[in-house]
């Protein structure tokens, strides 16, 4: 209850989740284990030719579409400075530079739509799993998707991830946008063929529109952010990339080396699927926490509540409204409740001035542009300073729970700590 009382207040408040369970990786958690995963990554190869080929920008990796991790010192420093007493290395997850969308939906938007370009391929009797799927770059199979067409509700930068690679393969894309998307993600989508619509209510206004506008035409596919397990997969490919590149860095995850992952959450597709992928891949070594702006705490509130997606921001008095256009969402996903419940180890809010001011010190200091949403995880490595558990009472206090009851108070200096930079990469200059 006093988590709700916070919550309503607007507070800045730490929830630990108490049906986080212990699992080794690769268990099957309620009918979900590795496999989904794997099927996603496989699908993302299969398509690195074409890739490759189709957005010139992704030939430096030879088509797959990742980011990199950084090292963010002089940011950690700052950190430390304001409190956060950071023993462990910090690094940043780059995903605001992911080729094609220039957020995290590159992920889990991109592999959605490439299930869907399969489908149609193979009903059509053109496209099979051997085939070399560079032809898929080529007249014919434009003609060919442009008879389908594929739709979406979004706060902007998911419009852009499906509406681009849907666009590219020839298909009709249209994108159902929320009054929160800003302007310039609305003109990058018109000036590449992408239907945009707009509406003057919140994300879900827009999702129910076009989950409807799609329903009524069955060459049509809807991709739905509130359920998608599509999506959902997609992102958790993540962890298998972040788990090599781990590796690279010669930089250990496990019992003694723990990994905290700070992840901004809108309806909780990418944190969730990120999070389900480090569980799979690290069991408990990996300890994942969900960021979101204080108007907009839709994850939090249906899991600490447990009411999951029966329950919206606007139940509890706040407006959804933030600056954080990409976490400006009022209600969670229903499918990711469903599979944080064991997995994820908690979850934070943070106010708008704490992002903007985040944006602000990684600019200035590593000469990273992110955008404001991205930054929310920055407040994770704040959880454990004394300033805050003076300032507002229990956050400190919270914290200190988790990693004592973790055990892991022997182990902080020898912690990697990753905050996932969401999105920014296209971010016009003004
Ligand atoms: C979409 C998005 C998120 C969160 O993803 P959800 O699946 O909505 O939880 C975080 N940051 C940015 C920049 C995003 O675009």
């Amino acid at each position: 209850m006093d988590v709700m009382k916070r919550l309503e207040n607007r507070q800045e408040v730490l929830w630990l989740n108490p049906g986080w369970e212990s699992m080794k990786p690769r268990s099957v958690v309620d009918g979900y284990g590795f496999v989904p995963i794997k099927a996603a990554q496989n699908r993302m190869m299969r398509f690195i030719r074409y890739i490759a080929r189709a957005f010139p920008e992704t030939e430096k990796r030879a088509g797959v579409i990742e980011s990199s991790l950084i090292e963010i010192p002089h940011m950690r420093q700052w950190l430390n400075e304001c409190g956060a007493s950071i023993k462990g290395r910090l690094f940043l997850k780059d995903d605001a530079h992911l080729p094609i969308a220039g957020s995290v939906k590159a992920r889990g938007g991109i592999h959605e739509v490439m299930k869907i370009a399969e489908y149609v391929g193979q009903k059509e009797d053109k496209l099979w799993p051997a085939d070399d799927y560079t032809k898929i770059d080529s007249d014919e199979f434009r003609q060919m998707y442009s008879r389908y067409t594929i739709q979406v509700g979004s706060t902007g930068n998911l419009g852009i991830s499906i509406g681009r690679m849907a666009a590219r393969l020839g298909f009709r894309a249209i994108v159902h946008m929320s009054s929160d998307a800003k302007q310039w993600k609305k003109d990058l989508l018109r000036s590449e063929g992408v239907i945009v619509k707009e509406y003057q209510g919140d994300y879900s206004e827009a999702v129910a529109a076009g989950r409807r506008e799609s329903a009524s035409d069955e060459r049509s596919f809807f991709v739905d952010d509130e359920n998608s397990e599509e999506l959902f997969f997609g992102y958790a490919t993540a962890a298998l990339r972040v788990k090599a590149q781990l590796r690279r860095l010669k930089i250990r995850a496990d019992g003694e080396h723990p990994l905290f992952l700070y992840l901004p959450c809108g309806v909780g597709g990418a944190p969730g699927g990120i999070t389900f992928g480090f569980r799979q891949m690290f069991g408990d070594h990996a300890h994942c926490f969900f960021a979101e702006p204080v108007e907009a705490p839709c994850f939090l509130l249906g899991m600490a509540s447990g009411k999951g997606s029966d329950i919206c921001v606007q139940d509890i008095g706040l407006t959804g409204k933030t600056m954080a256009d990409g976490l400006a969402v009022a209600r969670a996903s229903s499918f990711s409740c469903a599979r944080m419940k064991k997995m994820m180890s908690g979850a934070f809010t943070v106010a708008d001035e704490k992002m903007a001011l985040y944006q602000k010190k990684i600019r200035d200091l590593e000469k990273i542009r992110l955008e404001p949403s991205a930054c929310a995880g920055f407040e994770g490595l704040l959880l454990a300073s004394e300033y805050q558990s003076n300032e507002d009472g229990k956050r400190g206090d919270v914290w200190k729970e988790y990693i004592e009851s973790h055990g892991l108070t022997p182990f902080l200096d020898q912690a990697t700590h990753i905050v996932w930079g969401t999105g920014g990469g296209l971010m016009p200059e003004e």
